[in-house]
């Protein structure tokens, strides 16, 4: 998608700190970290948010899983704990319409969010 910057990260365009990339994800740390440890997860497809999420695409969620559980596990927070987090529309505070999944660790989390 043209103006999407997170598809403009996948194509290189705009740099980033990249940690794991296949030919359907890549993995990054985010540029506002909110922990020690905080990256994003994202599909190489633009798929705007849970809410198209469906029986043809859902097998990308799976794989993000798959992607984090080796992640988590080589940046050393598999065994201390972490937070995934997905944020989705207006409440929930998504700011990128391109799906992703935070992972953040490192320190302590509260619950609830704000
Ligand atoms: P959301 O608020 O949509 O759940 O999360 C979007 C996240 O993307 C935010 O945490 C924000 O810091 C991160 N982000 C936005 N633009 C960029 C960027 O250009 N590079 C990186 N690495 N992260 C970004
Ligand atoms: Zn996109």
């Amino acid at each position: 998608m043209e103006d999407c910057i997170f598809c403009k990260i996948i194509k290189g365009e705009i740099p980033s700190n990249k940690i794991y990339e296949d030919d359907k994800v890549i993995a990054f740390h985010d540029v506002n970290k909110e922990a020690p440890v905080h990256f994003l997860v994202i599909p190489k497809e633009h798929i705007e948010s849970v809410n198209v999420i469906n029986e043809k695409n859902s097998l990308i969620v799976s794989h993000i899983f798959l992607v984090i559980n080796k992640l988590v596990s080589e940046l050393g927070i598999d065994k201390q704990g972490y937070r995934i987090v997905n944020n989705t529309g207006e409440d929930g505070g998504q700011s990128v319409n391109h799906i992703h999944f935070h992972v953040l660790g490192g320190r302590n989390l509260t619950w609830p969010p704000g």
